[in-house]
């Protein structure tokens, strides 16, 4: 391996913003973040709450009755 052209590889300690689950493994930067990941999206986890097709225009207007409510 040439020296002095290769970036410093070393063990990076990340925490996901959703689950707080912490991950540790190697990388050359210093400092990583993730929204999400294997242990708490859906597509792994099956959930389906995140994937709300149908029901949008009710809950529309539940949302619209709701800060009607609010400024009376
Ligand atoms: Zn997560």
């Amino acid at each position: 391996m040439k020296k002095d052209i290769h970036p410093e590889y070393q063990t990076v300690k990340s925490v996901c913003s959703t689950c707080s689950t912490e991950f540790t493994f190697g990388s050359t930067v210093s400092k990583f973040s993730v929204d999400v990941c294997s242990g708490c999206h859906s597509f792994y986890t099956g959930d389906k709450s995140m994937a709300r097709a149908t029901g949008r225009i009710e809950r529309f207007n539940r949302m619209a009755a709701f800060a009607k409510n609010l400024k009376k």
